[in-house]
């Protein structure tokens, strides 16, 4: 093993070239090497006035390769098709997506040869568009007045023709999107806490990450607590997140559970926003900040206990919004 140089920061330092034993067949990569396995960050600044045996920490979902959580579920439900017969090469992947999933298929789907189209809501944002339309998937715009549950509606009707070159993915009822989960991102959780973990605190869109990141995190611990966080109202700005009680309950939303349910106001989680980007160096969306705030709420009332939760994506999707500017 070569002993590491001390060197002047002006220094320029010239590659290394890996010789003899060093030397190693190349791996190849592909996109879905790099899904999973992300960052669990301790929030230092922000909780400052914690006591030192409350923790805060918060998985660094934007670490995928397409920046979000939701390449854990569009591999696991692309591979799981695979693996059934029902997708192969020259096929289109339908499904209905508020962005993230959708970017999640555009990308694996690009990798792959599968052609994908995604209903989603018109006033997607300008950025969600943009990055579709890179990774080339046909998009079909619903009325913005029937948000998500109105792109269901259209990836629905579209998928009762049967067409036999198209596989609905259907993310709000295949259980492959919450195994993604169970199998991947509690694990790391687990592994990365040493099982310390004592309460998780997850939004609620489809439920996927809330529903099998739980449901393993309690085989491993029953004592384990699970906060499931929505917005507060039907009309909100927390992209991704949906307000159950006014939606089309995803069918594998399991209300059981949940140890608590909380709910987080859109202004609470652009105030978190700001504080995250200017106090911790975290430029997270807004889905990740309204996480921050519902975990922060629990961790005050706490004297000892490992909260964690997920950051699902980062800001840079959201940065043609106003709030970021308020004071
Ligand atoms: N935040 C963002 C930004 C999302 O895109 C999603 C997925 N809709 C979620 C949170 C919620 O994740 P899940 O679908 O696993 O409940």
């Amino acid at each position: 093993m070569r002993q590491p140089v001390e060197y002047p920061l002006t220094t320029i330092v010239p590659p290394v070239w890996p010789t003899g034993a060093d030397l190693r067949p190349p791996r190849p990569q592909t996109p879905d090497s790099l899904v999973g396995n992300t960052p669990l960050l301790a929030l230092r600044r922000l909780p400052a006035a914690l006591p030192p045996t409350v923790h805060l920490l918060a998985k660094a979902e934007w670490f995928n390769p397409s920046g979000s959580v939701k390449d854990r579920p569009a591999l696991n439900i692309i591979r799981t098709a695979e693996a059934q017969g029902l997708l192969h090469p020259g096929m289109t992947l339908l499904d209905s997506t508020s962005g993230n999933m959708g970017i999640a298929y555009a990308m694996l789907g690009a990798a792959r040869g599968y052609k994908v189209q995604l209903a989603l809501p018109a006033n997607a944002s300008p950025e969600r568009k943009a990055i579709l339309q890179t990774y080339g998937a046909d998009l079909i715009y619903t009325d913005p007045l029937e948000g998500s549950d109105g792109a269901m509606m259209q990836a629905r009707e579209i998928a009762a023709a049967c067409h036999p070159h198209i596989f609905y993915a259907n993310q709000y009822n295949n259980p492959a999107n919450w195994q993604a989960h169970y199998f991947t991102t509690a694990n790391e959780i687990w592994q990365q806490t040493g099982g310390q973990i004592t309460h998780f605190v997850a939004g609620l869109g489809t439920s996927g990450t809330f529903v099998g990141t739980t449901h393993r995190l309690k085989q491993l611990n029953p004592s384990v607590q699970a906060v499931a966080m929505q917005p507060d109202s039907p009309f909100n700005g927390l992209e991704g997140l949906k307000h159950i009680p006014t939606a089309i309950k995803p069918g594998i939303y399991d209300e059981q559970l949940a140890d608590e349910q909380v709910t987080v106001q859109t202004e609470e989680a652009y105030q978190m926003a700001r504080q995250l980007a200017r106090e911790e160096g975290l430029f997270v969306g807004i889905s990740a900040a309204a996480a921050v705030v519902a975990a922060l709420r629990l961790a005050q009332t706490l004297e000892h206990g490992v909260v964690v939760t997920i950051l699902p994506d980062n800001g840079f999707k959201y940065v043609s919004e106003r709030f970021w500017h308020n004071a």
